[in-house]
């Protein structure tokens, strides 16, 4: 099918995109790498009436590392530079594993990050990985910039804190403590698909050889990105990663789909979480 009618901006200045979406008179939609919105428009399930490509304005562009340690992902980051720069793979060696699973590398040479988090599909990876490494996000509009927690970001399915005429200017990942293990493990029914069910786990092991923190994120349970707190609480106080498993398996409510039905979900989230856990864990004590 083709797309309904619309107006197309490509402008090469920020404050142009940010007039362009304060327009209340319009369905305004920013095009980012277009992977989710072109499809979504083809199948008329969207109709913007006014289309601003972002391709064209350089200063979205840049992957910056600071010196306070925060890595900071402007609007027109590609995908794929998560699995090529160095300084993600070395220094969020979790966020390039989680990258790696989404869809094919055509998809990620086009997708941004910004786009996926902003669109928040919640089996996609990004929003996962956003609340799992505490990022923030920095929205802008013509009248300014605010921040989110990943956290409050997320709202429900296709749903962000995003208001009117604002955008997701950049995602800002702080510091990844250096003493972390880290695992992603995703069960889809193919390779490069939606995860059915995926994982993010951080572990950081105490003086006295014992788990002393541990992050647990999913997507594809819930409709935004969900944090198992019992099972991470559980694993600080000494349970198995197995016990861990069987937690999470009882906290989450996944949706069933033609693809997989709930209690198969619920199943795949537990077993994902103790493999996850006892990676992340190995990777952690170099064990
Ligand atoms: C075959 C295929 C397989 C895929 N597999 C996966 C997968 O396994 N996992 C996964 O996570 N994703 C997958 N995707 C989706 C892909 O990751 C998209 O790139 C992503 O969902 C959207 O990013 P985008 O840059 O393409 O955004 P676009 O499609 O351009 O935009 C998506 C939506 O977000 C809005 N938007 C974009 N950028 C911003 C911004 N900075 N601020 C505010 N709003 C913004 C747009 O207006 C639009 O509403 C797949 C896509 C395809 C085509």
């Amino acid at each position: 099918m083709k797309p309904a009618p619309f107006a197309y901006h490509a402008p090469d200045q920020l404050d142009e995109v940010l007039a362009l979406l304060g327009d209340q008179d319009h369905e305004v939609r920013l095009l980012a790498g277009g992977q989710s919105l072109v499809p979504m428009m083809n199948f008329r399930l969207a109709a913007p009436e006014v289309l601003v490509d972002l391709r064209r304005v350089e200063s979205l562009r840049q992957l910056r590392h600071s010196g306070d340690g925060t890595l900071a992902i402007g609007a027109g980051v590609r995908q794929s530079a998560l699995l090529r720069e160095p300084v993600v793979t070395d220094g969020w060696p979790l966020l390039s594993e989680g990258a790696r699973h989404i869809g094919h590398p055509q998809v990620r040479s086009r997708g941004t990050v910004c786009g996926s988090l902003a669109h928040h599909d919640p089996t996609a990876e990004l929003p996962a990985l956003a609340v799992a490494l505490d990022a923030r996000m920095v929205l802008a509009s013509a009248s300014g910039t605010r921040e989110r927690s990943a956290d409050e970001f997320f709202v429900s399915y296709y749903t962000v804190a995003l208001e009117p005429g604002e955008m997701l200017l950049e995602v800002r990942f702080p510091r990844c403590p250096a003493a972390a293990g880290w695992s992603f493990k995703e069960v889809a029914r193919r390779r490069g698909d939606f995860a059915l069910v995926g994982v993010a786990a951080l572990v950081e092991a105490g003086d006295d050889g014992t788990v002393s923190r541990a992050r647990l994120v999913f997507c594809g349970v819930a409709e935004r990105p969900f944090r198992a707190l019992d099972a991470e609480q559980a694993v600080v106080s000494g349970a198995s990663f197995e016990e861990a498993g069987r937690l999470v398996s009882e906290a989450v409510r996944p949706m069933g789909s033609i693809h997989a039905s709930a209690e198969y979900r619920r199943e795949c989230a537990g077993e994902l979480a103790a493999r996850a856990l006892s990676e992340a864990w190995e990777r952690a004590t170099g064990g």
